[in-house]
């Protein structure tokens, strides 16, 4: 019994602690009930305060304000155009710059509305999102709080039926152990129901926390997108004041513009009453004008008529004074054409007359002159008696020279005597006249002509320092062309060649040694030519001393000694001159032939042999046909000799016909020279002394001497007087040598 009572005290003590349990389960429950209620409230104070409403109305406030923001840009848009429409109405106005820049800045305004609407509309999405996830937590929440409502109305059942329990088993104390027992049982269960409840209580308190966590971030959010559209709404003002200042511009120029506009308008109606009246009086004016003008008009229409009628008789009076213009040029160009004709027709027969002239002199002259230079005694002749000069001039007589031989005195009279002083230039002045006729179209031949040493070279050539002939020459040539080269065009070109051992060759030539031939001209005009003959164009001093250079490299290349193979060759520079006179078309071409003979000194008769004598024997046989061909040219023989030597047939053009020639003897003076002094003499005597005249029989016959025959023929000591025969006839001396010559047959050529 005392166990049943403690059993009893145990279960009634362990019921007691099950209802402090209970109590304080519910007093729990209860509280976090009302915690529930408060988050419910919070959540809906939240729910009105945010999102939903507020929210809600904020977005239909700006879709309003949206709305009214499109009205009036719709409103604004009116206007513009209609302003749009006054400004083309006004064209001229100076607002319209103004007007351009409030459209752009409208522009700019509208394309920042736009911007504007587009925020709002991103965040409207952003709020109905928010929205959405709000509701979505209420319904978690009232979810949960249904399920706790349910659990504590199955506990607080179980609870009643605990008490009641308890409270039949007190009333049945009889069947209190099985009663205990069913209420041990009962408890455990009680007990895991407990705890049960106790982990779906911590569950659904962390649910709560989270869902407090939530609505913190929610918070934020909102709080957030408040400060955004608090911003939006500051520039959506900014924008309306903006919008509302433009406005107000817009209004205001608007206002100016018609203000503008009226005044011009006034301005305009005002001018052109103005301007009416003054056209009204003008008008009236013109009305007095135009009577008065009348008459006027009348007398301007027949003076039109009048020039009217002169225009179209103008062609008429034109053509006729054409005409007669025409016909007075024509009659003056006719006039100077003829006059001109008759000009030219005297010109050519000044020219043909100064031609006639200048043949008459050269003829008195002697188409044949023969000089005589004596050089100075050199240091070559030696000192001593030998080395005196057996030569003495005439001082009245520049023509006569004087040589002592073998203690004889013996005169000679040639065309000119050079003493040994005389100058180049001096000797040149004298050659000119020659040389400058070459110009006009003659054949001109000058020849050196002495003993080797005599100075032949220093004539012709001369020293770099003081040129002989040929540079003179040339030099003068292109002077005498350039005076004139107004009516003529002249071209001048330049030939150098040898004739050695009877050999001619080309120093101007590619093969110098090459042995030339000379050649009749195939065109049957007679003319000789030397086929492969090189020939230079020359304009300047520079260009002949080139020739001369590159001649001179040539000869000297061709020979071992130059002095000794010079004195034993003719050397030649033909110059031709070719003109063509551009009033008349009259051509011209004159030839200068320029030769230094190879020395004229006796070689042969002194006892030389082989090669040397061959050449003492060509050199003889030229320089006798030379003077055959002289003589035969001055005597006017019929039949002139040109083809017995190279030289003369190569000279034959420049030998006949017109041409002059001019023979240059030099000399030595020195006394060991004058047996060859005396024989060049002779030989320039016998030139000279040939007499012209018409042709005749005696003359024919009379053949020049040779070099020996020369040296043979000494003249008697009666002087000037024998040294120059008669005219007319060959001196009774020549014919008694030749006669000599022919008896003796010496007249031959040397045999080669
Ligand atoms: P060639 O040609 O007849 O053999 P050169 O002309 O060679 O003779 O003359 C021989 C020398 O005499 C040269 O040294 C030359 O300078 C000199 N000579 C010739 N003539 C004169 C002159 N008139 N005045 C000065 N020296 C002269
Ligand atoms: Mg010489």
């Amino acid at each position: 019994m005392a166990h049943l009572q403690e059993e009893k005290l145990r279960l009634q003590e362990e019921l007691l602690a099950l209802q402090e349990k209970l109590a304080a389960r519910e007093s729990e429950e209860i509280a976090a009930s009302v915690q529930l209620r408060g988050q419910a409230q919070e959540i809906g104070r939240l729910r009105s305060e945010m999102g939903g409403t507020d929210a809600e109305k904020h977005r239909d406030l700006l879709a309003a304000e949206n709305e009214r923001l499109r009205q009036e840009m719709k409103a604004r848009e009116g206007e513009l155009r209609e302003l749009r429409r006054q400004q083309a109405a006004c064209r001229d106005c100076t607002h319209l710059q103004e007007s351009a820049g409030l459209q752009e800045r409208l522009c700019q305004l509208q394309r920042e509305a736009e911007e504007a609407r587009a925020k709002l509309a991103e965040l409207e999405l952003e709020v109905q999102q928010k929205t959405n996830r709000l509701a979505e937590v209420e319904l978690r929440l009232k979810d949960s709080l249904a399920e706790r409502a349910q659990e504590e109305e199955r506990l607080s059942r179980r609870l009643r039926d605990s008490q009641e329990t308890i409270a039949s088993l007190r009333a049945q104390p009889q069947q209190i152990k099985y009663v205990i027992k069913t209420v041990e049982v009962e408890s455990a269960k009680a007990k895991q129901a407990l705890c049960e409840s106790q982990s779906r209580n911590q569950y659904l308190q962390e649910q709560v926390g989270m869902q407090r966590q939530v609505l913190k971030e929610m918070e934020q959010q909102l709080q957030s997108s408040q400060k955004t559209a608090a911003q939006l709404r500051a520039q959506i003002a900014m924008y309306e004041t903006e919008l509302e200042r433009a406005h107000g511009q817009m209004l205001e120029e608007m206002q100016a513009m018609e203000d503008e506009k009226n005044r011009a308008i006034e301005e305009a109606f005002s001018r052109a009453q103005v301007e009416m009246k003054a056209v009204h009086e003008n008008l009236a004016g013109v009305r007095t004008n135009l009577l008065t003008l009348q008459p006027a008009l009348r007398t301007l229409t027949h003076d039109y008529n009048s020039l009217k009628r002169q225009v179209r008789d103008f062609p008429l009076l034109l053509q006729e004074t054409l005409r007669s213009a025409r016909a007075e040029i024509g009659q003056a160009i006719e006039e100077v054409n003829s006059t001109n004709r008759e000009l030219l027709r005297k010109y050519r027969r000044e020219l043909q007359l100064r031609k006639k002239c200048h043949n008459e002199l050269v003829r008195l002259k002697g188409n044949i002159r023969v000089f005589g230079r004596v050089r100075p005694i050199t240091k070559e002749d030696g000192e001593g008696p030998e080395a005196v000069s057996a030569v003495t001039f005439d001082a009245d007589d520049d023509a006569v020279l004087h040589l002592l031989h073998k203690g004889k005195q013996v005169s000679f009279e040639l065309d000119k005597v050079f003493p040994p002083q005389a100058s180049q230039e001096e000797v040149f002045q004298e050659v000119q006249a020659l040389v400058t006729s070459c110009i006009d179209g003659y054949n001109v031949c000058i020849f050196a002509y002495g003993q080797t040493g005599a100075g032949k070279t220093y004539t012709m050539e001369g020293t770099s320092a003081n040129p002989g002939i040929n540079q003179r020459a040339l030099q003068l040539l292109f002077s005498e062309v350039r005076s004139k080269a107004a009516d003529w065009d002249y071209a001048i070109s330049v030939s150098v060649a040898e004739i050695y051992n009877e050999a001619l060759r080309d120093l101007l030539g590619k093969e110098p040694q090459e042995k030339l031939e000379i050649k009749l001209c195939p065109d049957g005009s007679g003319q000789l030519y030397v086929p492969g003959l090189t020939e230079f164009s020359v304009q300047s001093v520079e260009d002949i001393n080139k020739v001369f250079e590159f001649g001179h490299v040539n000869r000297v290349t061709e020979c071992t000694n130059l002095n000794e193979h010079s004195s034993r060759s003719h050397a030649l520079l033909i110059v031709t001159v070719r003109g063509l006179d551009r009033s008349t078309g009259l051509r011209t071409t004159g030839k200068l032939n320029l030769v230094d003979l190879a020395g004229s000194e006796r070689v042969g008769r002194s006892g030389a042999e082989g090669s040397r004598l061959r050449e003492a024997q060509y050199i003889n046989r030229s320089l006798s046909a030379l003077g055959d061909v002289i003589y035969a040219l001055r005597s006017r023989q019929g039949h002139v000799p040109f083809r017995n030597s190279k030289l003369t047939y190569l000279l034959q053009d420049s030998l006949s016909g017109d041409s002059k020639t001019l023979m240059m003897v030099q000399v030595s003076p020195a006394e060991k020279n004058s047996s060859e002094t005396l024989c060049s003499l002779k030989f320039a005597e016998r030139v000279r002394s040939v007499e012209l005249g018409p042709v005749s029989r005696k003359a024919e016959l009379v053949s020049w001497p040779s070099q020996e025959q020369l040296e043979g023929d000494l003249p008697g000591s009666s002087g000037r007087g024998h040294a120059s025969p008669s005219p007319g006839l060959p001196s009774g001396r020549s014919t008694s040598i030749r006669r000599k010559l022919q008896t003796s047959g010496k007249l031959r050529p040397v045999p080669v």
